[in-house]
């Protein structure tokens, strides 16, 4: 299977060829088409697996598709929810590597360090928004990030998220993002606990297991 067999676009194409990618890996093979569809995914696949790509690439071209048809200033349309904020970093690099050409704009916000320049970076208007949860939580109860024209949204090594105690806080988030919206929900692995959380979020979903 090609890159050109999923149905991406040709500036995203072009990104992928730019970071030296040839092949699609299984978990992008078989969550971009579905993803695209506007499908619900539970994905269970480790870090190294290509996982980032998998649902990246199918929200910039949404959100790019979806742009042509709306105008006015940026709102956040994707939000993409992880543990720590080292994967958060690494998960807006390949969002700003994926979507250099479209005009999306990515960042990423977590707790630990001054908010400062997170604040001015969201108020100067973001499409993606990648975050740790307790971060965003205390920056959505101080009004600064707006939620509700979120129509994607990931949860990312879900099983992490729940060993760290983050459950109440993403909890308290998902109750405040669109029901009308497609969740893609990341996994290691799927205890009890985790099939209970994707019941509770997702739709119908697509199951796919590396
Ligand atoms: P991830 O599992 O998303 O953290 O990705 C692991 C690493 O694989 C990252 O360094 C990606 O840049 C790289 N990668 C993702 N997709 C591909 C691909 N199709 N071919 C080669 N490398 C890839």
């Amino acid at each position: 299977m090609k890159f050109e067999d999923l149905n991406i676009i040709a500036p995203i194409l072009d990104a992928i060829k730019n970071e030296g990618y040839t092949i699609p890996t299984p978990i992008q093979e078989q969550s971009i088409p579905v993803l695209l569809e506007g499908r619900d995914v539970l994905g269970s696949a480790q870090t190294g697996t290509g996982k980032t790509a998998a649902f990246a690439v199918p929200i910039l071209q949404g959100i790019y598709e979806d742009k042509k048809y709306s105008q006015g200033p940026k709102q956040i349309k994707a939000l993409v929810l992880a543990p720590t904020r080292e994967l958060a970093e690494q998960i807006k690099d390949s969002f700003r590597a994926y979507g250099k050409a479209l005009g999306i704009r990515s960042d990423v916000v977590y707790g630990g360090v001054n908010q400062k320049s997170q604040v001015v970076s969201i108020k100067k208007g973001l499409d993606v928004l990648i975050a740790t949860p307790g971060r965003l939580l205390d920056l959505m109860n101080q009004g600064i990030v707006d939620i509700r024209h979120i129509r994607y949204f990931v949860l990312d090594e879900a099983d992490r998220m729940l060993d760290m105690g983050f459950i109440i806080d993403v909890n308290r988030i998902v109750d405040k993002i669109p029901k009308d919206r497609q969740t893609m929900l990341f996994s290691a692995t799927v205890p009890k606990e985790i099939t209970k959380l994707a019941n509770s979020l997702l739709k119908d979903p697509v199951r796919i297991e590396i």
